[in-house]
């Protein structure tokens, strides 16, 4: 049975509205942030940032520290990644998110990047969560991978608790006892976040299901179910990236996700 979570001092009252940019997230507001799993070069982050822009997303992704399950795949470009990141962000006016996976880099990082992520490995790291209460940065935390809602939402306490408010919770997929898709999407995570917390949350399709073929339906699903956002790795070439090049879907296919999202966000009367 689903039980009030006593232990969350902040997450209280009427849904929270981020601003970042002269953009809102969250409440009346539904945000897609699209873009490669990794920055891989200047040259494809540019591309694939300018399409986007033109098809008026305002929001772009791209690792540039990975947290990679093996030592010996890709990492990231690191500080290069970082500079290619704020260089297309100042030069298209878009909104950059990217991972932080270290306490070390909070103060680099939060010169280069807009919006902070805190990825599925991260969600525990108490110490990190506290550290980023201190910076100006809305900060998306995904999902522990194998946590409950409610170890979420006081991984979210931690951040609020030590002085920063603007969360965004980001779904991304739970292990279940099913290896078809990689992580399996909770669905049901964006109405009990809902009526728990007043924090906005999003939906990574891309991650949770690990397969191309099934991102339309799940973005879908989630603007149904209410979500404020997507998260979906987009690539002008999935099949060229270096990382996660099965989940990553192409512009045609983000284009048919955004033909319904009028439709679909007309139920939750979101913008
Ligand atoms: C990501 O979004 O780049 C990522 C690694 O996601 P997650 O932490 O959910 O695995
Ligand atoms: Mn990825």
């Amino acid at each position: 049975m689903l039980k009030d979570l006593n232990n969350l001092k902040h997450q209280k009252g009427d849904p929270i509205e981020i601003t970042i940019k002269n953009n809102k997230i969250g409440r009346d507001y539904f945000t897609i942030i699209a873009g490669p799993c990794t920055v891989e070069n200047y040259e494809d982050l540019y591309t694939i940032v300018s399409h986007l822009k033109d098809t008026g997303i305002k929001f772009f992704r791209g690792g540039a520290f990975k947290m990679r399950t093996s030592p010996y795949d890709f990492q990231g470009l690191g500080k290069k990644g970082l500079e290619y990141i704020k260089k297309v962000s100042d030069g298209t006016g878009m909104i950059s998110v990217s991972e932080i996976v270290s306490i070390e880099d909070v103060e680099l990082m939060s010169k280069y990047v807009d919006i902070l992520q805190v990825g599925t490995r991260n969600m525990h790291n108490y110490r990190l969560l506290w550290k980023l209460g201190n910076v100006n940065n809305p900060v998306i935390l995904k999902r522990g991978m194998s946590s409950t809602i409610e170890e979420w939402l006081s991984a979210a306490e931690y951040i609020i608790e030590a002085g920063n408010p603007n969360v965004i919770l980001c779904e991304r997929g739970i292990r279940t006892f099913e290896t078809f898709t990689r992580y399996t999407l909770d669905i049901s995570a964006i109405p009990a976040v809902k009526s728990l917390s007043n924090l906005p949350i999003i939906v990574d399709p891309s991650h949770s299901s690990g397969r191309r073929e099934m991102i339309k339906s799940l973005s879908w699903a989630a603007m149904a179910a209410g979500a404020d956002g997507l998260m979906i790795e987009t690539h002008f070439s999935p099949d060229k990236t270096v990382c996660d090049s099965k989940q990553t879907i192409n512009f045609e296919i983000l284009s048919e996700i955004l033909e319904k999202k009028e439709e679909l966000l007309g139920l939750w009367g979101k913008k």
